[in-house]
């Protein structure tokens, strides 16, 4: 049955995608988003579309779009340097933004599924991260304004489910990757696609011998869809578990771009993971899910969507000049 979805960060990756998703499916979708790290042209595509509409809005200020079946709250910034630039802001969605959108799921019974993130293991002494593991987060480091609320936000689902009955999915989201995604937001995919395209070194922190496992995001959003539809309460992984290290990683991107340039290496950022790789046994069990898309082949579906960024830039630096 179609049904009247909100979603929070439609403007973003992740929740752009997610738009296109569940349009695909039939349904009637708000999307809401404050432009913080989202932009209009993701969803430039969805403007005619007459189940679409958009509402630029801060959601942490209480807000009413009214009746909905379904709320799936994807707004904060997510990358290392956008939370960092954006701490408080951070800090503010991970806690009054999900506690508003939480309130929204109650008031009208609707189901409710936030997005959370790998980050809440920190840097794990438990290898692959098993959703039983409850993490290695330093509270007060650099990186604690986006992995404390994202903590807080998944303490706040629980007990929302806890105290209130709402119907809520936790999904804990490992690195994914694909178009859309911000050209500059220093992400470890985009960095070295933007860089190899322009011809630059690729830049590597540390000796690139720490690992991450990168997901394609038609992988993700396809796991969050089968996810939604579950009663199952508790956080779940989604991610591939495919382990690279971030030196093959950037050798990978060289090979499909076809340059030989060099690897520039940068000290290791604080409290930077070491390792990450989901154990995705409960993904495959619960909702027979499983990535599809391996790096290679992600990397290529994106070529032409970061190829886009680049020309822009240069575009961007000629009208400049001009
Ligand atoms: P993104 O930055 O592209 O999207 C986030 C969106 O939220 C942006 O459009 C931003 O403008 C919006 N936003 C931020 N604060 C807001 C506010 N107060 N009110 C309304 N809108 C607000 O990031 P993304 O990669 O699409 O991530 C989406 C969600 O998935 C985030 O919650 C992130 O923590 C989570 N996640 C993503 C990844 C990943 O690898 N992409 C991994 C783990 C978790």
């Amino acid at each position: 049955m179609a049904q009247r979805i909100l979603i929070t960060g439609a403007a973003g990756f992740l929740g752009s995608h997610l738009c296109d998703a569940l349009l695909a499916q039939g349904n009637e979708v708000i999307g809401v988003d404050n432009f913080d790290t989202g932009s209009a042209d993701n969803l430039a595509h969805l403007m005619g579309e007459a189940r679409f509409r958009f509402e630029e809005l801060d959601i942490c200020k209480p807000f009413d779009i009214g009746a909905v079946h379904g709320v799936f709250n994807f707004a904060s910034p997510a990358s290392p340097v956008d939370y960092m630039r954006l701490g408080i802001e951070t800090l503010l969605v991970g806690s009054a933004g999900t506690l508003n959108t939480l309130e929204i799921a109650k008031k009208y019974g609707a189901s409710y599924l936030h997005a959370s993130t790998s980050e809440c293991y920190g840097d794990p002494e438990v290898h692959p991260q098993v959703e039983s593991y409850w993490g290695n987060v330093n509270p007060v480091g650099p990186r604690s304004v986006y992995d404390e609320a994202k903590r807080f936000s998944e303490a706040a689902v629980a007990a929302y489910h806890r105290y209130h009955r709402v119907n809520t999915h936790l999904v804990r989201i490992f690195n994914t990757y694909g178009p859309r995604l911000q050209a500059n937001d220093g992400r470890v995919i985009s960095n070295l696609m933007m860089q190899a395209l322009r011809g630059e070194p690729l830049t590597v922190y540390g000796n690139g011998s720490q690992t991450r496992s990168f997901c394609y995001c038609s992988d993700l959003i396809d796991g969050i869809v089968r996810l939604s539809k579950t009663d199952e309460h508790e956080p779940t992984n989604i991610g591939n578990p495919v382990e690279w290290t971030i030196l093959e990683c950037a050798r990978e991107v060289q090979k499909l771009i076809g340059v030989e340039g060099d690897i520039l290496f940068q000290p290791l950022p604080q409290d930077d993971p070491k390792q990450r790789k989901p154990d995705i046994t409960k993904a495959r069990r619960l909702l027979g899910w499983e990535p599809k898309v391996m790096l290679r082949e992600g990397l290529e579906k994106s070529l032409d969507y970061f190829k886009a960024c680049v020309a822009r830039e240069k575009n961007g630096r000629q009208s400049t000049a001009a």
